[in-house]
């Protein structure tokens, strides 16, 4: 998931304030919750605002 964080940053997203999110910044890998790993509405609509789909 570390991945689609990544690359969401190359698509131009920045790090969100839903700890939810996926682009949540995160200090330690230990605070995440891999299954919950999801784009929050924001982000999603930001991508969808690129025509970008991904599904994860
Ligand atoms: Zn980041
Ligand atoms: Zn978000």
């Amino acid at each position: 998931m570390e991945f689609i964080h990544e690359i969401s940053h190359v698509l131009g997203l920045m790090h969100c304030k839903n700890k939810r999110c996926v682009m949540s910044f995160s200090n330690s890998i230990i605070d995440v919750d891999l299954k919950d790993w999801k784009y929050c509405e924001k982000c999603l609509k930001k991508l969808k605002d690129r025509d970008i789909y991904i599904s994860i």
